[in-house]
């Protein structure tokens, strides 16, 4: 079945444009516009894939990350960060905070959901979104 993918974003502008590329593309999906409610949301929902904002309101994405991992049935769930920061120090602190990758904005629409895909399992992904390998 088709992954559910959880975006925790609280710029709207990126959150919508998230949520178009991955509904476009055949995902299910459940939003949160905090990190607070992120980890609500995905201790209810259970997605198969979260993409997380690092600088939000609340809590941020880091905290969102250590939580998550320290909720049973979390630790390998893929959780990728989604940041405006692009420098190659802060490539290496997120992958050092257990992120399973890292994408920058400005989300660029014509490979977003590739790289997106790249972290889920063949048969999670949407049907025809992706290149078979
Ligand atoms: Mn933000």
């Amino acid at each position: 079945m088709v992954a559910q993918i959880l975006i925790i974003e609280d710029n709207e502008a990126n959150l919508e444009l998230v949520h178009y590329l991955l509904e476009k593309a055949g995902y299910r999906l459940s939003v949160a516009v905090d990190g607070a409610e992120g980890v609500a949301v995905a201790l209810r929902v259970r997605p198969d894939l979260i993409v997380c904002d690092l600088q939000m309101p609340v809590m941020d994405g880091y905290e969102v990350l250590r939580r998550l991992r320290a909720a049973a049935g979390f630790a390998a769930i893929p959780i990728v960060a989604v940041t405006a920061y692009s420098m190659p120090d802060d490539q290496r602190r997120v992958k050092q905070a257990g992120f399973d990758g890292y994408l920058s904005k400005p989300i660029e629409p014509e490979t977003f959901v590739a790289s997106i895909e790249a972290f889920l399992a063949p048969p999670l992904r949407a049907r025809g979104a992706a290149p078979q390998r």
